[in-house]
């Protein structure tokens, strides 16, 4: 998908390609590949969101059959005496997927806690997996670290990747875009797949594989941790055009670059990640990065050029963003049509699942 081109003196006003026809018919998907993926409702969606899941999915929505989940119950996993952080943030989740280009009439939108058979799989998945395992899991693993839980890990938060495996399989989802964060949930999800089949003695449930996008970890501005909406460190898709100055100008670049003639470092300087992320005019970048290193090119100057960037990509999002939200009946509508589909399109592997541990005396 086209961003934005970058000029060397200003940035071309070019908008996304906004796809959110409420009205486009669905178009005739061949592939037995299914999609699954989802966001936490715990806030709205962020520039990582969109480098690293929103832009691939908005394509893959022409080519396959696409379901999103908002995963309202996932977000309440670290949010449990907060919910009204999630409830609040489910709208909020879908007016972004309308407002990037998410079609609801060729992606299913559906609401985690409104699926039944999604807590149900992950009850009988949550027999196959052993609390070692879970604790194994290197993102899990750095997450309750973040979080500092200490030695109060809510049950919820340490099991939530059998609930994604619930959500993956209940919809027989084979491709699963992600960022690399992602990673173990998929291999994990791919475990249970093999215990649950061999238990059925027959490949009742597929396994899945990741679709990394060319940015699969987008970092916070201030270079330290991964752009995320629980740490407050993100630009958000709804962000004004102050929000996003003040977050360009407070990035993190080259702490040894003090004076415009110095050389500069470009790895690990945020300003030219971001610009490898949204601006389009590769060789533009790549002759700004060539000018840091030799010296003469100032980080006023690349922040400037980056902000501009960042603005063109995000207006037109926040500009649709703000039409959707003044109509939140539709928004409402939509989810609860998406919610139902999804729960007609659960129903057999739940059934299946729960044949295969003898549980369908009726
Ligand atoms: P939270 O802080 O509540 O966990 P989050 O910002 O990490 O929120 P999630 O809802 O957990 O967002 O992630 C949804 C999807 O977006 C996942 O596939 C994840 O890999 C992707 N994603 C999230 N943050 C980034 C990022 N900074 N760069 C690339 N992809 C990301
Ligand atoms: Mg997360």
């Amino acid at each position: 998908m086209t961003l934005i081109t970058c000029t060397k003196n200003k940035t071309q006003p070019q908008h996304l390609a906004q796809s959110s026809n409420l009205d486009s018919p669905p178009s005739s998907i061949q592939s037995q590949e299914k999609i699954l993926t989802g966001d936490r409702a715990t806030g709205a969606l962020h520039l990582g969101h969109y480098v690293g899941s929103l832009q691939q999915r908005v394509q893959l929505q022409h080519q396959y059959q696409q379901t999103i989940l908002v995963a309202d119950m996932q977000g309440l996993t670290d949010n449990g005496h907060n919910p009204g952080k999630v409830s609040s943030n489910i709208l909020n989740v879908v007016a972004d997927y309308l407002a990037v280009g998410i079609d609801p009439n060729l992606t299913t939108i559906c609401l985690q806690s409104a699926v039944p058979a999604l807590a149900e799989l992950s009850m009988y998945y949550a027999n196959l997996v052993s609390i070692s395992r879970l604790e194994r899991n290197p993102t899990v693993k750095s997450e309750i670290q973040s979080k500092a839980f200490g030695r109060s890990i809510p049950a919820g938060f340490l099991t939530y990747p059998i609930s994604q495996a619930a959500d993956i399989t209940a919809f027989g989802a084979t491709l699963i875009p992600v960022g690399d964060d992602q990673l173990p949930m998929i291999e994990q999800t791919n475990e249970i797949v093999r215990k649950v089949n061999g238990i059925a003695g027959t490949p009742i449930l597929r396994e899945c594989k990741p679709l990394l996008s060319h940015v699969s970890r987008l970092p916070s501005t201030d270079g330290k941790s991964k752009m995320s909406k629980s740490m407050g460190n993100a630009i958000l898709l709804s962000a004004s055009d102050k929000d996003i100055r003040q977050a360009v100008r407070a990035m993190y670049t080259d702490p040894n670059h003090l004076r415009v003639e110095d050389p500069g470092q470009v790895e690990g300087n945020v300003v030219f990640t971001y610009l490898d992320a949204f601006c389009t005019d590769k060789a533009y970048v790549e002759a700004l990065k060539t000018q840091y290193r030799a010296g003469g090119l100032g980080d006023g100057k690349t922040k400037a050029i980056l902000e501009s960037c960042l603005q063109e990509v995000i207006r037109p999002i926040r500009d649709r963003r703000e039409e959707l939200m003044a109509d939140k009946a539709q928004l409402v509508a939509i989810l609860k049509a998406g919610t139902e589909k999804a729960r007609d399109d659960s129903s057999d592997v739940l059934n299946n699942v729960k044949s295969a541990f003898g549980l369908n005396l009726f």
